[in-house]
């Protein structure tokens, strides 16, 4: 075991849902991670999009991570929270003239074949009815995955100036994710690979907010604890997605079944197969925590599957 160690995950589900099969997978892959690896485990939850959230569901993800036994070391961060920090950020993106507002609409943008080609950058436009996008002048396009090897990403979408407000006026999930995973300082992110691609978009973001214009409102926003004083983006490790046997992604979208809490043994043996750890049978009788403590000390990233398997339910 390595004493203090800075390595710092995070689960970030957000709470439009109960936690069901696919989000287990996800959060005990990022639990198991840092603690071999004697990190930090935090979670987050991405409250920031309340016509999309389930009345209840943030208290019930957290009683059901801990009746999975993935205790968390630091208190919630409620992205809910978080919004005079982003509105920071925006206002210095302006002032640095990193950012404009656009009204296309979704139809205009499909009919020039579904990339956005920066048409409002220099119009000036008033903010009313308007999105903020940011000039993505970095332009990253392929990283170097922990479990999925060399990404490469459509260049085109890495071109495209993305969107960090929204018309409605909420924040976009780009901007609040790449700004709380710098205020949380976290070093590794272990998620699904539904993710995979807007990651390079979140690397670009990342680079961007590394120029010396953006730390006063950076530095001034985290905690002191764990302030760390120079920018580093996270290295990502993307797990293969959950599907069910029609091929359907397990989401809340499609109504997956949430995870059954009283019994958390066969959800908790199914997840560890999932990830490649080959636990042995005679854990399915073992309590929650003896399950927990065999997973961590046999934990091996390199045996988690790149591709999808199926979930049979
Ligand atoms: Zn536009």
């Amino acid at each position: 075991m390595r004493p203090q160690s800075t390595y710092r995950g995070r689960f970030a589900p957000s709470p439009s849902g109960y936690l069901h099969f696919g989000s287990l997978i996800t959060a005990l892959a990022s639990f198991l991670d840092a603690k071999k690896n004697n990190g930090t485990w935090l979670v987050r939850l991405e409250d920031i999009d309340p016509p999309r959230e389930k009345k209840g569901a943030s208290a019930h993800i957290l009683k059901t991570l801990a009746a999975f036994g993935l205790h968390w070391d630091e208190n919630i961060l409620y992205q809910s929270k978080q919004t005079d920090y982003y509105q920071h950020i925006i206002e210095q993106l302006f002032k640095e003239q990193y950012c404009y507002y656009c009204q296309c609409t979704r139809a205009q943008i499909k009919a020039i074949g579904g990339i956005y080609q920066g048409h409002c950058r220099h119009l000036n436009l008033d903010k009313n009815h308007s999105a903020i996008r940011v000039i993505n002048q970095i332009q990253i396009d392929q990283y170097s995955d922990l479990i999925q090897g060399k990404i490469q990403c459509d260049k085109a979408l890495a071109r495209e100036d993305f969107i960090i407000r929204r018309k409605d006026g909420l924040f976009a999930y780009q901007l609040a994710v790449v700004a709380d995973d710098i205020y949380q300082n976290i070093s590794h992110v272990i998620r699904g690979c539904d993710l995979l691609e807007p990651t390079t978009r979140q690397l670009s973001f990342y680079q961007l907010l590394s120029d010396k214009a953006f730390r006063h409102v950076l530095w001034s926003a985290q905690d002191e604890s764990h302030v760390s004083k120079h920018l580093q983006a996270p290295v990502f490790g993307h797990i293969p997605l959950a599907i069910t046997e029609q091929g359907y992604k397990l989401s809340k979208q499609n109504k997956a079944p949430a995870i059954d809490i009283q019994k958390p043994q066969p959800a908790l043996f199914a997840a560890l197969q999932f990830l490649g750890q080959q636990p042995p049978i005679d854990l399915k009788h073992l309590n929650v925590d003896e399950i927990i403590q065999w997973a961590i000390a046999h934990w091996q990233l390199e045996s988690v599957p790149k591709k999808q398997e199926i979930q049979l339910t």
